[in-house]
């Protein structure tokens, strides 16, 4: 249908946290490490929806704005390589529980809704590369940056002139 968005809610990470990411990154991984995700496309999803309709996409958004939460601060201090999905990945040793509740709120609001949900556990993480097909040789330990979360972004997902963008549509605070 011509009104279906790709939508997920995601964290957005700030422009100088994400050029700070990319030159540890540029530092850190061998050029034949994978394919690197560019700056401005570095975020934490914690709700994937697919391809919603704009009225489905107006439930979602009222869920989203009932939500009452504190904000909280996310370490990213670890990263890893998943085989399965090609994926290195930056994260965090002990993400907050209040990052966990909200990932799992969304999920639960968006799997009522009618936006299938993965049953696999939520790992929050920064996609840095993809395509990362060979053993990849991490970063030791010691890097680290924190991320304050004040609010969190309903995202569309377009594939424009050969690249993925994503727009941000709608965002929502979290209590002080
Ligand atoms: P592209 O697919 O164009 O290479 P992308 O994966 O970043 O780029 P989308 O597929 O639109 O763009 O995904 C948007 C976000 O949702 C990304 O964080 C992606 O990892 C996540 N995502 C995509 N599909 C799923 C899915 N089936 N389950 C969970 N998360 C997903
Ligand atoms: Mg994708």
């Amino acid at each position: 249908m011509s009104d279906q968005k790709r939508l997920f809610f995601a964290l957005p990470l700030p422009a100088d946290l994400q050029q700070r990411i990319i030159e540890w990154r540029a530092a850190s991984f061998a050029p034949d490490a994978g394919r690197p995700i560019a700056a401005a496309n570095l975020h934490i999803t914690l709700a994937f929806l697919g391809d919603v309709s704009a009225q489905k996409q107006r439930t979602l958004s009222a869920l989203a704005g009932r939500i009452q939460q504190p904000g909280f601060t996310l370490a990213l201090d670890d990263a890893g390589h998943w085989p399965r999905s090609q994926v290195v990945w930056l994260g965090s040793r002990q993400p907050p529980r209040g990052l966990l509740q909200l990932a799992n709120l969304l999920r639960a609001q968006a799997a009522r809704s009618g936006c299938p949900q993965s049953t696999q556990p939520f790992h929050p993480h920064v996609t840095l590369l993809r395509n990362a097909q060979h053993p990849v040789r991490l970063p030791p330990p010691g890097f680290g940056w924190q991320l304050p979360v004040r609010e969190f972004v309903l995202y569309e997902s377009r594939f424009e002139q050969g690249r993925t963008r994503y727009q941000p549509l709608q965002s929502w605070s979290l209590n002080p």
